[in-house]
Parts: structure tokens; sequence; C-alpha cells
């Protein structure tokens, strides 16, 4: 009996260890501040983007589509500045990070930041398995990433001329 008693009151010890715990962790989790990115999201509904996008980029921004390969303006494009989404203006890569990928589409090889700028969400359609690349602020589409970059990352992003806008670099500011 005192055996019982004892086993008992250890449980009970265990339990209480294991609900403080609990306790601490759940209130970390609580008074977590939103990161930058999750408080700049850019929410707009259908109808508000169909009047800020021309109807071509409505079309792949929003409704996922593919421009033709070979078509886009930003495909053999090599000035030196950035480019933005074509939506929301998010600084998304830098002409650095371009190169000529052959496959017909502006190809990056990394993007800004920490990975935090770009979501990469998986991809069913059409019979493959693909990585779909999103704006991280406004979940604009952008194209697919793929594993078989030729540079030092082994990256591919691989994107619509039409998800993306460029701005050059102020030249004039450099002497
Ligand atoms: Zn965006």
């Amino acid at each position: 009996m005192k055996k019982i008693n004892l086993l008992i009151i250890l449980c009970c010890i265990t339990m209480a260890v294991s609900c403080q715990n609990n306790n601490t962790s759940t209130t970390n989790s609580t008074f977590k501040k939103p990161t930058a990115m999750e408080s700049n999201k850019v929410i707009k509904n259908e109808e508000e983007w169909k009047k800020v996008l021309s109807s071509e980029q409505y079309n792949v921004l929003r409704l996922k589509g593919t421009e033709a390969p070979f078509t886009g303006k930003y495909n053999m494009h090599s000035e030196k500045g950035k480019y933005t989404c074509g939506a929301c203006g998010y600084e998304l890569f830098t002409s650095d990070m371009k190169f000529d990928s052959h496959c017909g589409w502006p190809s990056f090889d990394k993007e800004i930041g920490d990975g935090s700028r770009i979501k990469k969400i998986k991809d069913m359609t059409h019979g493959m398995v693909r990585t779909e690349i999103v704006c991280a602020r406004c979940e604009g589409h952008l194209g697919h990433i793929f594993d078989d970059g030729p540079t030092a990352t082994g990256q591919r992003y691989c994107v619509n001329s039409l998800s993306i806008e460029f701005l050059p670099t102020d030249t004039t500011k450099k002497k």
C-alpha cells in the first residue's frame, strides 16, 4: 500500500513539473511579436487587384498563369539594379543574382534577404511536382524554383517578367 501511495505522489510531482513547463512555453508563444514581414502584408481583393494590374499581369500574378517563354521583357535584360514584385513593389532580387539560364524566363540564383521575402509552396498541378514561389507580402505568383541552378547556390528561381518590375541603380549618386 505504501508503495502505491509513493507512486501516486511521484506521479503528481511529475505532472506538476510538466504543467509548469507547458505554462512557460505557452506564455512565450502567446506574446510572440509579429515580425516586420507579417505586419507588412499587402491584402487586396480581386477587384482591387484588377484595378492596379494590367490584364496580363493579373493573369500571372493572381491567376498563376505563365507567360510564353522568350517573350518577357526581362528575359534577356542585364542592366544593373533591383527587381521588385510587380504587384506590391517588394524588393525581391538584384541584377547580381540574375543569370542566363536559356530557359526563356528571367532566372535568379538567390533572393534578397534571409529567404523570408519569397514563400515556397508545393505545387502538384499539370501532372508535375514543383515548388511555386510567391511574394511573401502580397501572395503574388512569381514562378517556380528548381534545384538545378548552375551557380554555387544550386538554385534557379524561374520568374515571369510580368511578375516583376525593374528599378535601375541610380548611377547619378555614384562618383
Ligand atoms: Zn508582392
